[in-house]
């Protein structure tokens, strides 16, 4: 059965977190480590994680994606913006494991006119100093639309990243992997309507299957190429339209390709309730067969 969630609010709390998750029929889930506009954060409560503990063996879900808030960029030209990044990066990587055998969900950033080499150097430079050997929680570098001077719009560019970490830090390695976005691959120009193979080869043959974590499963307001990233509903947008050039059958053949079947999926579709996103996951469901 297809393991699939949506981004929560972790406003509640970790055991609401769970609950919430049940209530839709989700069976993982993401959450922002921290509120994306404030900096500081809550102790960890150890009984609101072991209530989510209990709800995550008992029920059967699969791996949670933790993701970072994204208003840090690891690569900016601030020095300050950046040592902040670091901070929280590494404090939420010790909390998360009181949650072991997790994904940790990263932008890898914008370089924000310092060039793409400058970026790639320095998000490699704040994964190498956060990250730490023996660490249970795995960091995924997420795909990215290629909008602004975002890095991580092309796959040798995730690619370049995971390797550079890796020579540094070969104990760091087994600990780095992607998360794809249906979203933001499409706006970065990468088929997923007419060649979902081929783009799955060319993201084997450049960055490796065995890194491929897991899918934020969303529609697209702009057509591939665009650079935008805006989310839509599923089926709503390019990518599930047929209106639009595409249709359900391209989500039918993500949710239920061999190489993507066994992943989390996260959905991060416009929806105002909860309920909008149990209906995603039902339709995806019945999609997966
Ligand atoms: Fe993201
Ligand atoms: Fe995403
Ligand atoms: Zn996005």
């Amino acid at each position: 059965m297809l393991t699939i969630g949506c981004h929560l609010s972790s406003a509640k709390g970790y055991t609401a977190m769970g609950e919430a998750a049940l209530s839709i029929g989700a069976d993982t889930f993401a959450f922002f480590t921290r509120n994306p506009r404030g900096g500081s954060i809550r102790a960890l409560d150890p009984d609101d994680v072991a209530g989510l503990t209990a709800t995550l063996s008992s029920c059967g879900f699969g791996p949670l994606v933790a993701h970072v808030p994204y208003t840090y960029n690891a690569c900016s030209a601030k020095d300050r913006a950046r040592e902040f990044a670091h901070e929280a990066m590494a404090e939420d990587l010790r909390r998360l494991e009181a949650l072991p055998g997790n994904y940790y969900n990263f932008h890898p950033g914008a370089h924000v006119g310092q060039g793409l080499e400058r970026g790639i150097e320095l998000i490699v430079e704040t994964l190498t100093e956060v990250m730490f050997e023996g660490q249970r929680t795995t960091v995924l570098l997420e795909t990215m639309s290629g909008k602004g001077t975002e890095v991580g719009g092309r796959f040798e560019e995730l690619a370049t990243i995971i390797d550079r970490v890796s020579s540094a830090s070969p104990a760091l390695s087994g600990r780095l992997g992607v998360c794809l976005d249906t979203c933001h691959v499409h706006d970065a120009g990468y088929d997923l309507i007419h060649d979902l193979d081929g783009v799955l080869a060319e993201f084997d043959r450049i960055v490796g299957l065995d890194r491929l974590r897991a899918i934020h499963i969303n529609d697209s307001k702009n057509p591939c190429g665009a650079a935008k990233d805006w989310h839509a509903r599923i089926g709503e947008g390019y990518l599930g339209s047929k209106e639009l050039g595409g249709g359900i059958a391209v989500f039918q053949r993500i949710v239920s390709h061999p190489a993507l079947r066994d992943l989390p999926f996260i959905l991060e579709t416009p929806h105002d309730d909860l309920a909008g996103y149990a209906r995603e996951i039902e339709l995806l469901r019945g999609l997966a067969g």
